[in-house]
């Protein structure tokens, strides 16, 4: 069941994003040229206008050069400047009607800088990447901008034969024509915009493990001569995906795809139904295993289960953080309570100014909010016991899959699987910035 929350602007990012109509479907039909890095784009885009009547909307959109914008197939009054796509309609769209919006666009591709770097397409010795969390997107096309605002996607990308073509989602057909080839992928489950991954580039492909019936395909993209290394990184990820699947329900969407990247990369980037890696996280000796169980447990914390804003960003990556330190306690490593010990040291000896909730724009990021925020977790597990507690996650994977949330609706959510009120659990760990006590399973309910 996909639940809606009615959200405003976001506060990090106002300029993204627009609250006055919602997209349900984007289809893009892109041409890529790695060499001079040419894209060239067309996009249509099947939304809904808001409750009150569209006589203007926008779409964020980096600086390309914009051929032509229509709405319902009329061409359509339009101002570009600073990242916006201002869009006047020729007829306004009445009050919550269906319609449809077509973009073309070309240039070329480069990152939209940010307090972290470079976001969204990037153009690679050999290819090109897309990770765009998380305000990247317009990067390469068009877009209603905000994580909330989930929609379908079918992507179609031609570009020289050599390259291979990886996208979130099925491969749908590749078409060879001469010397170019067409991959057309579809991503039918709802996906924020910043999580819409895409990779150009020259790789292998390999089928991780084997799966049964009900399995999830998982494939592996990689440049050749990574392989060795890969296949022995990579090899666990099938017995993690059988148990983040018992621990959080059923993967959530029909297959999971991991791209490495000839380059390196600072972090590994998750996508819907892919994550990316770069070279240096490929070791032979397991040394990013963390990283892989991070990235796949944001499928479920993240991707199915979205932020309504990144004020909440903490619900996906002290989520993505508990599921590293569950990955390590389950398959032999350092117990949760170990890890969450080593956490709350490495805390408490930095400055505790940092609030779960709405942590600010510059600590979105911030390595504390991942420990602090799966520290937080383990609190809600010492809490509760290991039993509700596992019911609790499979329920909001369920309840809200597909869908958006909030910090509101996750202590919320946890209540209902207490016996105890959790308000002064949450208070000192959500909502406070100072380190409360070490949680540890002896300790029902303590703070
Ligand atoms: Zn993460």
């Amino acid at each position: 069941m996909a639940v809606q929350q009615s959200v405003g602007q976001d506060p990090y990012f106002p300029g993204n994003g627009d609250l006055r109509y919602r997209v349900h479907r984007y289809e893009l039909t892109l041409d890529y040229r790695p060499a001079p890095n040419r894209l060239s784009g067309s996009a249509r885009i099947n939304a809904i206008a808001g409750r009150g009547q569209l006589t203007e909307f926008q779409l964020n959109l980096a600086d390309f050069r914009v051929g032509r914008v229509k709405v319902d197939g009329r061409a359509a009054h339009y101002t570009h400047r600073g990242g916006k796509l201002r869009v006047r309609p020729a007829k306004p769209v009445r009050a919550g009607a269906a319609f449809t919006v077509e973009v073309q666009w070309s240039g070329n591709p480069r990152p939209v800088s940010s307090p972290w770097g470079g976001l969204g397409w990037e153009e690679l010795e050999d290819g090109a990447l897309v990770a765009s969390q998380p305000v990247g997107a317009p990067s390469w096309y068009p877009c209603n901008d905000r994580p909330a605002d989930k929609a379908s996607y079918q992507i179609a990308v031609t570009t020289p034969s050599a390259y291979a073509v990886v996208a979130g989602g099925r491969l749908l057909t590749r078409t060879t024509k001469a010397s170019t080839t067409t991959w057309v992928y579809e991503q039918a489950a709802p996906t924020s915009s910043y999580l819409v991954g895409l990779s150009i580039g020259k790789y292998q492909t390999v089928l991780l493990g084997a799966p049964g019936p009900g399995g999830v395909p998982q494939h592996g993209h990689i440049p050749a001569h990574l392989l060795p290394r890969f296949s022995r990184d990579f090899a666990r990820q099938p017995a993690m995906m059988d148990l983040f699947q018992e621990l959080f329900g059923p993967y959530p969407f029909d297959e999971y795809a991991v791209v490495v990247t000839e380059e390196e990369l600072d972090v590994p980037v998750e996508a819907q139904g892919l994550s990316l890696f770069g070279s240096n996280h490929v070791d032979g000796a397991r040394g990013s295993e963390r990283l892989v169980a991070h990235e796949l447990a944001h499928q479920w914390f993240g991707n199915s289960v979205s932020i309504a804003d990144w004020r909440q960003i903490w619900l996906n990556e002290g989520f993505a953080k508990y599921a590293e330190w569950l990955w390590s306690e389950r398959s032999g490593g350092r117990s949760a309570q170990q890890l969450a010990a080593a956490a709350h040291r490495s805390l408490s000896a930095l400055p505790e100014d940092l609030r779960l909730a709405d942590p600010g724009r510059k600590s979105m990021f911030d390595d504390r909010l991942y420990q602090r925020g799966g520290l937080a977790l383990h609190a809600v597990r010492c809490a509760l016991g290991d039993d509700a507690f596992f019911r609790m996650l499979r329920g909001w994977a369920a309840l809200y899959r597909g869908g958006v949330v909030t910090t509101a609706a996750f202590t919320a959510h946890v209540a209902r699987f207490s016996d105890e009120p959790l308000d002064e659990l949450f208070d000192a760990w959500v909502y406070g910035t100072a380190l409360p006590p070490l949680p540890s399973s002896g300790t029902r309910a303590a703070v």
